[in-house]
């Protein structure tokens, strides 16, 4: 396969124009010559339509967003706008949620290991539900609840429902060996339900399972909430959240379902088991994936003869570790000929110091590629940007959104000034003990 790049794995305002690839009506060389390299860019317009799709398919009130996919400031802002409740997993997540202005009432706290303080935070904000995750947590909610004033904790109990699916072992969460949630095939889960039925400090509203992540499949996110809509039917809950999951395509010709097809299957599965209420979602990935690329400048190009070709670009595993993590594959093209063919072989690499720094393994790529190239790689909307680290303290890329001919920076490029923030100067006093340590050396 050396042909162009497929539209089915590009923003949905992407279009060709006398400047190469334009999304939101803005050319990508244009980004890049304007916000350097690497860039990532969604299209607003999709990120807003994948959410009216989401609530389309489910319903409003239905649809949480997975903020761990991407989140910043505008992104919470834009999920709120478009009706999605927030599904935070830590203080830090919950932090931007709120500093974006979304209520409480619209925020769900998730997490295996949430600390006193997360606890204390989320229900001091009044989110919506805690999704508890285990005994411990529960004595932790029953602690803060005895210190006096509180309303009961409105939980959600998550289950593991002894189905895991998704594309790596890593991201499959739901089997019964599972550091997530409670079991349901060793009677864990029944023993939560009674145990926060019964407790005055929580307000059992729901039961909760979450199978895996980037599934393909439609039928294996039914069988998920099968079990647990059984299990939900089984305890006389009120509310049935069956998580994300929903998979997108990274490469040509990888089929997905649609928010509607999910919906129907979810729905269908969870009435099987005899549940007449309302099921829940939290789609993360299939909001963001497509809606993002990243931008790449190529810096040199390497050919070891009968061997193969090494491309590299300006960023690498610290702006998209899913290559180096679960052997995720991308495909790549060149914004300013996105319909040129692409038969040069060659490995996509960054500029880590490492040789599992690999972004693509086996790219195809125009043949006149060439040094100083602005490189995309489309499908990094989604646990690229949210994972990105300082490795060889390369500054984390901006992020800016693009709508209707016009950018917008929503995260700003790290400076090196940035990568020293957070090192604490010596005080005078460190420095006279170690003068001291060197004169006892027989140092000057
Ligand atoms: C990660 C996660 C999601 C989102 O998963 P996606 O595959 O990104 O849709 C939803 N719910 C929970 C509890 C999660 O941990």
């Amino acid at each position: 396969m050396s042909s162009a790049i497929s539209a089915d794995l590009l923003p949905d305002t992407a279009q060709d124009g006398p400047s190469g690839l334009s999304v939101g009506g803005v050319p990508l060389v244009e980004l890049g010559r304007r916000f350097g390299t690497p860039l990532f860019v969604y299209d607003e317009e999709h990120l807003r339509q994948r959410c009216r799709e989401a609530v389309a398919a489910f319903g409003a009130g239905n649809v949480a967003y997975a903020s761990k996919a991407f989140l910043c400031t505008a992104m919470a802002r834009l999920a709120h706008e478009e009706g999605l409740l927030l599904d935070v997993a830590s203080g830090g997540e919950l932090r931007v949620a709120l500093h974006a202005g979304v209520p409480g009432e619209r925020i769900v706290l998730h997490g295996n290991n949430k600390d006193e303080h997360e606890l204390r935070t989320a229900i001091g904000a009044g989110v919506r539900h805690v999704v508890v995750d285990s005994f411990d947590e529960l004595d932790r909610i029953e602690r803060l609840h005895a210190t006096g004033g509180l309303a009961p904790v409105p939980v959600v109990l998550r289950v593991a429902p002894g189905v895991a699916a998704g594309a790596h072992q890593a991201i499959r969460t739901g089997g019964t060996d599972s550091k997530f949630g409670f079991g349901l095939a060793d009677g864990a889960a029944a023993a939560a339900v009674r145990r926060a039925a019964d407790s005055p400090a929580t307000a059992l509203e729901g039961v909760h399972a979450h199978v895996g992540s980037q599934v393909l499949d439609a039928a294996e996110l039914a069988d998920g909430a099968r079990a647990v809509a059984r299990f939900a039917v089984e305890t006389g809950v009120r509310g049935l959240t069956v998580g994300g999951g929903l998979g997108v395509a990274y490469e040509a010709g990888q089929r997905v379902p649609s928010f509607a097809e999910w919906a129907a299957r979810v729905r269908a599965a969870a009435r099987e088991a005899g549940w007449r209420g309302e099921v829940t979602v939290e789609p993360g990935r299939s909001i963001t994936a497509r809606a993002g690329l990243t931008l790449y400048r190529v810096g040199t190009i390497k050919r070891i003869e009968g061997v193969r070709t090494y491309v590299s670009v300006d960023g690498g595993m610290s702006d998209n570790l899913r290559p180096a993590l679960y052997a995720s594959r991308y495909e790549a093209f060149l914004p300013r000929a996105p319909h040129a063919a692409r038969p040069l072989r060659a490995r996509v690499v960054g500029k880590h110091c490492e040789s599992g720094d690999v972004i693509i393994d086996d790219a195809e790529l125009p043949a006149d590629l060439r040094v100083s190239d602005l490189l995309a790689t489309p499908v990094t909307g989604a646990y690229g940007y949210a994972m990105a680290s300082n490795y060889n303290k390369l500054p984390r890329p901006a992020v800016v959104f693009v709508r209707d001919g016009a950018a917008r920076l929503v995260v700003r490029r790290e400076t090196e000034d940035d990568l020293l923030r957070l090192d604490v100067a010596p005080t005078a006093e460190d420095r006279s003990e170690r003068a001291k340590l060197v004169t006892a050396r027989g140092g000057r």
